[in-house]
């Protein structure tokens, strides 16, 4: 996953982590340049290859802050069968109420070139799957991106259970925008962000310490 780091210049860095992601440290994040040059970091790690999926629809997409790039099982099944789209099925999946687009080659996306053609086939939309691969989502925050890749592969799978059962009915346009209109995206991040942390300390994975930095009072 990456964040853009300054928001004004051209040139804008972000951080991207790389490495065993089970064992991340604060000092194994990197600050890039869009060209995926390291300016910050330890001097012998590199960026991941797939770093031009980041760099690419940032340069591309002032309005996102957060990008992810993960492989799971439910949502990247459903680049793999014909006349069965992955449509919004649960409430907070309206956020992809625009359309989820299937990028259609499933290499590695190691070059600007794949990274460039990435970012035209997500175009203006939240979140898109790469054919036999995985997907990507973008958000404007690090915490809205936890959330919403949670919802995303919870919404799969949930699609993929209910056409086991009958005819799906995948939630209308109406019942989208009605759902936004009420919905708090703010206060649902942050009501996520603090519960997903507060696990991981829980469970040895976050050092408590990092919690006030983290935004967690
Ligand atoms: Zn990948």
């Amino acid at each position: 996953m990456s964040a853009r780091v300054c928001r004004t210049e051209r040139a804008c860095s972000f951080s991207h982590l790389m490495i065993s992601r089970a064992a991340l440290e604060p000092e194994d994040l990197l600050v890039c340049d869009f060209d995926g040059t390291v300016l910050d970091g330890a001097a012998n790690k590199k960026p991941p290859r797939e770093i031009f999926i980041h760099t690419e629809i940032m340069r591309a997409r002032p309005d996102v802050n957060s990008i992810g790039h993960f492989h799971p099982e439910t949502a990247t099944m459903f680049t793999l069968v014909e006349d069965r789209p992955l449509i919004p099925v649960k409430n907070h999946a309206a956020r992809w109420m625009d359309g989820i687009p299937v990028h259609p080659d499933p290499g590695h996306i190691n070059s600007v070139s794949s990274g460039k053609s990435l970012s035209a086939t997500l175009g203006p939309h939240h979140a898109a799957l790469i054919r036999a691969h995985g997907v990507v989502v973008t958000a404007e925050s690090v915490p809205a991106l936890l959330v919403d890749s949670v919802h995303f592969e919870e919404n799969a799978k949930t699609l993929f259970h209910a056409a086991a059962l009958g005819t799906v009915r995948g939630l209308s346009r109406d019942e989208m925008t009605s759902f936004m209109e009420r919905f708090n995206r703010t206060a649902h991040v942050e009501k996520l962000w603090k519960y997903y942390l507060g696990r991981g300390v829980d469970e040895g994975k976050v050092p408590g310490e990092w919690l006030p930095a983290l935004g967690v009072r």
